[in-house]
C-alpha cells in the first residue's frame, strides 16, 4: 500500500482538489489519503484565535466565517446533489461549532494552547471531508477518518509527539481492514487526540508527520507527498539558472540541504517512515507525470558527482587567534562559550594550530563577541561573506570527488575549506559575490554535461 498525502497548495481551490481527484484516481493500489488544510488556513485559524485571545468577538467571528465562506464555495467540487448537499450541511455544522468556540473565548479572553489546537485542527477537519466527499463523487470509495481517533499523541499541545504503539493498533483496526476491502480512506493530516480525546496538533508543518507516521505504522511500500514543485532541486533557482530535479537523495543528503534551506520538506518529519526504510516520494500535483524526488534512507543509486550544491549568503567570517604562540588545551572551549553566551549559532568552523575561523549569520551579539574574544585571542572580521556547500553520499566513496569540487573553483580565493567526518559534504567560504560564479561552475561541472542528461532522462521516463 501507499501513502498520498497532499500539501495545503494541493487542495487549495477546486482546480486543486479535481487534480487530486484525478491522481488518486488513476492510482491502483491500496491507498492511504491523507490532507493538510486548504493553503492558508492554519494561519487564518491562528489569526482568529489572536483575536479571541484579544476579546475581539466580533472579528473573531468575521475570521469564522469568512472560512466557512470559502469552504462552502469549495463544495461545488462535488457534483452529485446530495451528496454537495452533506458535504454542505457537514461544513455548516463544522464552522458553526468553531465560531462558538472563538466567540466563547473571546468572552473569557484566554486561548489555552489546548483551546489553540482544537481551533487550528479545524482546518484539516474540513479539508478532509471535502477531499473525501470529491473523491466519492468521482467513484472513488472513500471513507472520511476522523484524525483524532487515528493519532494517538501525547498533551503536548501545538507540539505533540504521537504514541507510535496506539497509532499503530488504530491503524490496524481503523484503516487495514478498509484498504484490505478496496477503499480509500481518507485522513486529515497534522491533527490527533490524547487517549482520552483531547484535540492535538503536531506542530506546523506536520501533516507530513502525519503522512510518515501512518506510513511506517501500515509498512507502506512508498509515502508520496504531493505538493507544487517538481522535487528538490540540484541547486537554489535563485542563484543558478537552471537547476535540475534532483531524482533521488538520501535522508542524510536531505537534511543537510534542509539546512540550506530547501524548503519542500523537513527531513525530521519524515524520519519514522525513512528509518524503517521506507521511500518518500516528492511529486508536483501539477505535473503528475514526473517521477519527482525519492527520498531513501540509503546512498542514491549509481551516479557521479555530488547529488546537489547549495549556498547560505551574507555570512561574517571571525578569524580568532590564540595570543599564546601554540593553541592551550581549553582554548576552543572559551571560544565557543563565548558564541554560547550571546546565543549565536556557528555554522562553519575551521582551525589550525594557533586559530579558529567560524562563520555566523546572526550578527546581533557580533560586539560583544569580538569584545569578548579580545581579552584572550586576537579576532579579525570579514563581513559579506557566503557557504558553499556540495553534498553527495558519494563523498564517502569517491576518493576523488572533493578534489574535483575544489578543482572547479580553481581561481576563486577560498577562505575556508571544510570537510565533515560524516563527508556527506565538503563546504567552502569565500566572499559573497563570488558565490554566484562558484555556484555555476559547480553546477556545469557536475550537473550539466551527459551524467546530468542521463539523470534528466531518467526523471522523465521513470
Ligand atoms: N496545516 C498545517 C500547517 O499549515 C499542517 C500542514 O500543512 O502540514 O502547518
Ligand atoms: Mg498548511
Amino acid at each position: 500500500m501507499i501513502v498520498m498525502k497532499f500539501g495545503g497548495t494541493s487542495v487549495k481551490d477546486i482546480d486543486a482538489v479535481q487534480r487530486l481527484v484525478k491522481v488518486v484516481a488513476r492510482e491502483r493500489r491500496p491507498r492511504l489519503v491523507v490532507v493538510s488544510a486548504l493553503a492558508g488556513v492554519t494561519d487564518a485559524l491562528l489569526e482568529a484565535a489572536r483575536l479571541a485571545e484579544e476579546g475581539d468577538a466580533t472579528g473573531a467571528g468575521q475570521a469564522v466565517r469568512a472560512l466557512h465562506r470559502r469552504h462552502e464555495e469549495m463544495a461545488a467540487v462535488v457534483r452529485g446533489t446530495q451528496r454537495r448537499a452533506d458535504l454542505l450541511a457537514t461544513i455548516d455544522a463544522l464552522f458553526g461549532e468553531l465560531e462558538s468556540i472563538v466567540r466563547a473565548l473571546a468572552v473569557v479572553e484566554e486561548v489555552s494552547p489546548r483551546s489553540k489546537d482544537t481551533i487550528v485542527a479545524f482546518g484539516e477537519l474540513a479539508s478532509s471531508r471535502i477531499v473525501a466527499a470529491a473523491l466519492e463523487d468521482a467513484n472513488v470509495p472513500a471513507p472520511w477518518l476522523d484524525a483524532r481517533v487515528v493519532l494517538v499523541t501525547d498533551a503536548q499541545h501545538g507540539a505533540a509527539q504521537a504514541d507510535r504503539q496506539a497509532t499503530d493498533d488504530r491503524l490496524r483496526s481503523l484503516v487495514s481492514p478498509r484498504l484490505a476491502d478496496g477503499l480509500v480512506p481518507v485522513v486529515g493530516g497534522f491533527v490527533g487526540a490524547t487517549p482520552s480525546g483531547l484535540t492535538t496538533t503536531l506542530g506546523r508543518g506536520g501533516s507530513d508527520y502525519s503522512a510518515a507516521l501512518f506510513g511506517a505504522g501500515l509498512a507502506a511500500d512508498e509515502i508520496q507527498i504531493w505538493t507544487d514543485v517538481d522535487g528538490m532541486l540540484t541547486a537554489d533557482p535563485r542563484v543558478v539558472a537552471e537547476p535540475r530535479v534532483v531524482p533521488q537523495l538520501s535522508f542524510d543528503e536531505a537534511s543537510e540541504l534542509a539546512y540550506f534551506g530547501a524548503k519542500v520538506l523537513h527531513p525530521s518529519t519524515i524520519l519514522p517512515a525513512v528509518g524503517l526504510g521506507i521511500p518518500v516520494r516528492i511529486l508536483n500535483s501539477h505535473r503528475p507525470e514526473k517521477a519527482g524526488t525519492l527520498v531513501t534512507r540509503s546512498p542514491p543509486d549509481g551516479g557521479d558527482g555530488p547529488t546537489a550544491i547549495a549556498c547560505k549568503r551574507g555570512l561574517t567570517r571571525i578569524d580568532i587567534t590564540s595570543t599564546r604562540m601554540l593553541m592551550a588545551y581549553g582554548f576552543l572551549r572559551r571560544v565557543f562559550e563565548v558564541f554560547e553566551r550571546f546565543r549565536t549559532p556557528v555554522d562553519v568552523v575551521t582551525t589550525s594550530e594557533v586559530s579558529v575561523s567560524v562563520t555566523i549569520d546572526d550578527r546581533r551579539g557580533l560586539e560583544g563577541i569580538v569584545g569578548e574574544l579580545s581579552a584572550f585571542a586576537d579576532v579579525a572580521c570579514e563581513d559579506a561573506m557566503a557557504i558553499v556547500c556540495a553534498v553527495g553520499e558519494r563523498l564517502r566513496t569517491d576518493t576523488r570527488l572533493a578534489t574535483r569540487v575544489l578543482g572547479a573553483l580553481d581561481g576563486l580565493p577560498l577562505a575556508m575549506v571544510s570537510q565533515g567526518g560524516s563527508r556527506t559534504n565538503i563546504t567552502v567560504v569565500l566572499r559573497d559575490a563570488d558565490a554566484p560564479a562558484a555556484m555555476e561552475r559547480l553546477h556545469r561541472r557536475f550537473f550539466e554535461g551527459e551524467a546530468a542528461h542521463a539523470g534528466r532522462d531518467a526523471v522523465a521516463t521513470a
